[in-house]
């Protein structure tokens, strides 16, 4: 099977989650659709599976090691590349294909996991099967790790496989999870494409603020009604937005990206320490550059009784906040709830909550240059630029393991491809899946 066809093989088989809790059937089922996938890697890429030591841990959890010619030295500059196999769930009917058929057409390949992200395991596995075919081998150990529950907070695959290589003794130089990808058009002003790693990651809380009241009928509704004072608590958090904060990675971004900006707003982001307030006032004009600046706050659920003429027990909004490093889960639960300041809502935090991942350290020293060659090769002409990655990625867990977390995405987006993921009609490029398996070929060869 050539790569093409294998990308579209492991489309084809639908590894998203029902929403039934662990142990059900349907999650059995799910389960071993995960180990399907498992066995696909494992007959498809041959040559990689006999260079390469393997464990499947779990459905949730598969490490690779390929060991380097390097001798003892080598261990200790090992790298590790992170990737998960699992995707969210497609809305058949939004689609305008069908979401696991990998239907080519006019130059896309379209399903779910296309981009995110299917697209860039099978780049990896390709890349170590072609070099491995080649009888290659590296001049550093290099691991891989892939989890299957992303896309659920990595609790069965990421946090576990983080175990089992703590037991080990493992650590890593650096390591690279997938991230934000070779922007275009994405940034006001700036038409070129850039090439954006993450050294830096938001973290991930969820607020849940309740209101209770007397339940009954609403022919007799009191007079201060519960959703009328979570109403006021929103409006409050909405009023009173986390403060502005011009983190290193972002200002360095700016820098470095304000010559391709047009005349004053080049200078701006150039001078922004100068500028203080005004510079905020011209940079956090879109959610996406707000959100590099600040703490954000979104109002996601809302829920109250079941029936129209039912009085709600108790009323709920969840707010789901992107913690701007230093900022932290326990900070920014007393940032709201000052900002609320009202006893009769109950504020508390909502599953699983994660700091964000401060910068990474040294980043330029390790494997910086190595990334650099391998876009020359990919995408040429495309600068690489220091970013912070505003969503989150499996990567947060393995913070023990590594001081050097990239996230990046070797695939040139524009808006409406990026829109794709986890939404309609997910597609990538053909010319986006070859120059990102070409990145990822250049990068293993280099290690
Ligand atoms: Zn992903």
């Amino acid at each position: 099977m050539d790569f093409v066809e294998k990308f579209r093989e492991s489309l084809k088989i639908p590894t998203w989650w029902p929403p039934e809790t662990q142990g059900s059937a349907a999650v059995e089922a799910a389960e071993a659709t995960l180990l399907r996938f498992q066995k696909f890697l494992a007959e498809n890429f041959p040559a990689f599976h006999q260079a390469a030591e393997h464990w499947m841990l779990s459905p949730y959890s598969m490490v690779y090691h390929w060991p380097g010619i390097g001798g003892t030295g080598s261990e200790a500059n090992a790298v590790l590349l992170l990737a998960h196999y699992d995707v969210v769930p497609a809305e058949t009917e939004k689609w305008s294909v069908d979401p696991f058929g990998a239907e080519m057409k006019d130059g896309f390949i379209y399903s779910r996991g296309s981009l995110d992200m299917k697209s860039t395991l099978i780049s990896i596995m390709e890349a170590a099967e072609i070099l491995c075919a080649e009888g290659r081998k590296p001049k550093r150990d290099i691991w891989f790790a892939f989890g299957g529950d992303e896309e659920r907070t990595g609790i069965l695959g990421a946090m576990e496989t983080v175990k089992w290589f703590e037991n080990r003794g493992q650590k890593f130089d650096w390591i690279l999870d997938e991230g934000t990808p070779i922007a275009e058009n994405q940034i006001k002003g700036i038409d070129s494409p850039l090439a954006l790693i993450s050294i830096e990651e938001k973290g991930y809380v969820s607020l849940s603020l309740t209101v209770a009241q007397e339940p009954g009928h609403a022919s007799r509704p009191p007079r201060v009604q519960a959703a009328a004072i979570l109403g006021r608590a929103l409006c409050r958090i909405a009023k009173k937005p986390f403060p502005f904060r011009l983190s290193p990675t972002v200002e360095m971004f700016f820098k470095q990206v304000s010559p391709l900006m047009p005349g004053v707003q080049g200078f701006v982001m150039r001078h922004a320490r100068a500028f203080g307030p005004l510079f905020f006032k011209v940079a956090a004009t879109t959610p996406m550059t707000a959100s590099m600046l600040r703490t954000t706050a979104a109002m996601t659920q809302l829920a109250g009784s079941a029936a129209d003429n039912v009085m709600p027990s108790e009323v709920r909004a969840i707010i789901n906040i992107r913690l701007l490093w230093p900022w932290t889960v326990e900070k920014a639960s007393a940032f709201i709830k000052k900002a609320v300041n009202d006893k009769r809502v109950r504020i508390s935090v909502h599953g699983l909550g994660t700091n964000p991942v401060p910068p990474s350290r040294d980043y330029r020293n390790r494997g910086w240059s190595e990334f650099q060659a391998a876009l020359d090769k990919s995408w040429p002409g495309v600068p690489l630029l220091p970013f912070i990655m505003v969503a989150t990625t499996d990567s947060r867990h393995y913070q023990k393991l590594s001081d050097c977390i990239f996230r990046f995405s070797p695939h040139k987006l524009d808006p409406k491809e990026l829109s794709g993921i986890h939404g309609h009609d997910e597609r990538i490029s053909a010319e986006n899946l070859h120059a990102g398996m070409t990145f990822y070929t250049e990068l293993l060869r280099s290690l």
